[in-house]
Order: structure tokens, then sequence, then C-alpha cells
């Protein structure tokens, strides 16, 4: 960490580092993460995710104000955990759920609370499932949902023809197995028109992820566009709000979004959207210890308790987890306790850290825990702890 000074005695060297360990100890102890964070690391309990709830409430009480008139519902996959919905269900007026096993979860806590099931696959069991909106994704699923005789309201989830570049997942605006193309939408149309078990309510498009809000205005104003002209008045825009990795500041713009959105509104239409990442994702830490640190060909290694099977997204989306700043230092490469090259949470982190270290990842709150391959290696799970509930 610093480098020994040779006059001083071992005694006065070991006495100044230690008093840097509490200089840095006390930097880190000004947010109520961190503070948590240095106890569970001088109690033993790392790895371990740690959730701001104060800080959640926040930031979707503000999300809820920026919207107005606009439906919120959340993306339940982007992270599932009862504190979280908790917090959330207060503030947003529905869940989005992409399976039987989110909707058992969320009908168990709030029984009364909206819901809208969506994603591709629903089996038989899942497409009569008794839900507030089902999000139809192909003329097959239509077609079994009529023979079931199950009355339901549903949007028709279409993927239109438009550009999304700069997302960072697009699940429309080509050829993926999301929402179905226009003339499937026809099909569709023309299947509802001759019965009404199975009332249609609207559009539903969830094309991209990553978009900023500019963006997301513009692919609202053609979702618009397209579903007036079918002539439906309920349309859900999906989530894709952008966050950032890179600079976790440069937050989604969701004054501008919400503004927007109203300007495009016409009276009796009802205007929903469905984000996850955007909201739990700055309310959640990862914080680990450092086990051992090499130099491996040149280059400096700080192996980290824990890993991508507790939050995959670094190794999936490729980036470098964003983690609470030490003292500066050689550029570092921070990786898990996995036995694969892929176990990297940051790449040459020009940070000081030495065994014993605590890092704090930071932007841990969504498709962090839940989307990981937990059982790879057997490692014991991390703790999960709240603050500020
Ligand atoms: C994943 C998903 C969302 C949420 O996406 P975020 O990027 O987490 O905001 C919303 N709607 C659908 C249909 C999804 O598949």
């Amino acid at each position: 960490m610093t480098a020994v000074v040779p006059a001083q005695s071992p005694a006065e060297n070991q006495a100044e580092n230690e008093a840097q360990e509490q200089g840095r100890a006390q930097e880190r102890a000004r947010t109520p993460a961190s503070a948590l964070a240095l106890e569970l690391a001088a109690a033993g309990r790392l790895p371990a995710f740690v959730y701001d709830l104060a800080e959640l409430d926040a930031h979707v009480r503000s999300v809820r104000a920026a919207l107005g008139d606009v439906e919120l519902y959340y993306a339940v996959k982007a992270n599932p955990d009862p504190e979280l919905l908790r917090v959330l269900s207060s503030h947003v007026d529905g869940f989005e759920v992409a399976s039987g096993g989110e909707l058992a979860h969320v009908r168990a806590s709030y029984p009364d609370k909206p819901v809208a099931l969506g994603g591709p696959g629903k089996t038989d069991e899942e497409l009569v499932s008794e839900v507030t909106r089902l999000h139809v994704e192909s003329t097959g699923e239509l077609r079994r949902l009529l023979a079931s005789g199950r009355a339901a309201d549903v949007l028709l989830r279409v993927n239109l023809d438009l550009p999304v570049e700069g997302a960072s997942l697009a699940m429309g605006g080509g050829a993926t197995p999301f929402g179905m193309d226009p003339a499937a939408i026809d099909e569709c149309l023309d299947l509802l028109s001759t019965q009404d078990t199975v009332r249609l309510r609207g559009i539903h498009a969830h094309l991209a992820s990553g978009l900023d809000a500019p963006r997301m205005l513009e692919l609202a104003a053609a979702i618009l566009e397209y579903a007036r002209g079918l002539g439906v008045t309920e349309i859900n825009l999906g989530g894709g709000m952008a966050v950032s990795y890179t600079d976790p500041e440069r937050r989604f713009d969701w004054h501008a979004y919400g503004r927007g959105l109203a300007e495009l509104r016409r009276p009796g239409e009802v205007l929903r959207v469905e984000p996850g990442r955007s909201l739990t994702v700055y309310c959640g830490r990862y914080v680990t210890r450092v086990i051992d640190v090499k130099r491996v060909h040149g280059e400096l290694f700080a192996v980290v308790a824990g890993g991508t099977h507790h939050i995959r997204t670094p190794a999936t989306k490729g980036h470098n987890q964003p983690l609470v700043d030490g003292a500066p230092g050689e550029p570092v490469t921070i990786v898990g306790q996995l036995c694969t090259p892929k176990d990297v949470l940051a790449r040459r982190v020009p940070i000081s850290l030495e065994r014993g270290d605590v890092v704090e990842f930071t932007m841990a709150g969504a498709y962090a825990w839940n989307i990981s391959h937990h059982s790879f290696l057997m490692h014991p799970e991390p703790g999960f702890h709240y603050i500020g509930g």
C-alpha cells in the first residue's frame, strides 16, 4: 500500500499504517452503507449485499413524481428482493412479472396490486394466470389463450422495425424472439375480432435497453403513432431506461421523459412504463474483501472473496463494476474466486489494494445476485443487509 520508509522503526511504521487505515475507514464511514460495510468486515461477514432502502425510497418517489399521469410498474426480474418490493410497492402502480414464479412471489405479498405478466415462452398454466394485464407475445400464445376459454385483458407485444442504435440490449427493431411484427399483430386483431372473452386493451412495446430520455421519447412517439393506427388507447412503453456503469452519476433524465410523455399523450390515452434496472440498481452494494494480491506476467491482480457467481453483470456486459474509491495506486484487476478467466469484476482500477482491504462495489441493486450462477464452485452465499428501511 505505502512504500516502507527505512528510517522508521517497525513500531512507528505500524502506527502509521494503522492511522492510515483509520483515515480510510473514516472516509468510507461517511455513508450509512459504507459504515455497515466496515462493521460487516470487522465481524468477518463478507461478502455481502447491502441495500440502502432510504435511497431507493427517495429515488422511486422522484421518478414517480416526474412521470405525472404515466403509470409506473416495476419489472420484478431486475431484483425480486422482498425488502425492495416492499419499498417499491408504496410508489409504483403495479408490478411487471415475467414468469409464474415471479407472479407467485409478488402475489404472496401483494395480492391486490395490479400485475402484468409478459415474457416469451409462457406455458399453458402461465397463460391462464389471474393477472391484470397479459402481454401476448405470439399468435400461437393468443390461439392457446382463446382455446382455453379463459377471460383475459391483453396487450399485444409489438416488435416495431425502429432503429435502436446505441442500445445496450435490443429486444426489438429486428429479428428477436420478443413480441410480434406488425403482420402478426394484424393476425391477432383478426382472431380477437370474432369473440369477446379475451379483451384487447392495447399495445406493449419494450424495444431496447440502455437508451437515454430523448431517444426513448422518439421511440415512444413512433409506438404511439402505431397504436393510434390500430385504434387502441392503452400503451405500455416498456422499460430499459439507461444507467451508466462508467459514469454512475449520469442518470436517466426522468423529468425530461415525464414532460415529453405528457406532451405526446392525447386525452383518453393510458401510458405505462415498466423499468427495472434504472429503479433499483443504485440502492445496492456488493461488499467484499481482498483475499490475495499478486503480480502475474507484470499485471497486478487482487482476488476478492465471492465474484461473478454473486454479481454476474460485469462478466456478461464486460464492464468494470464501479466501486467506492480507495487510495490511489497502481492499476489492479479485481477478480473473484472462480476458476475461469471470465470472473473479472473490474479491470485495471487505479487504487491501492492489499490483502484484507474492503472493496465496495456500487450499482449492485439490479441484475446482480438474482441473475448469477450461484452454485458454480459451491462457495458460500453472500449475506443480505438492509439499511434505512
Ligand atoms: C426486462 C424487461 C423490462 C425491464 O428492463 P430494464 O432494462 O431492467 O428497465 C421491462 N419490460 C420487459 C418486457 C422486460 O423484458
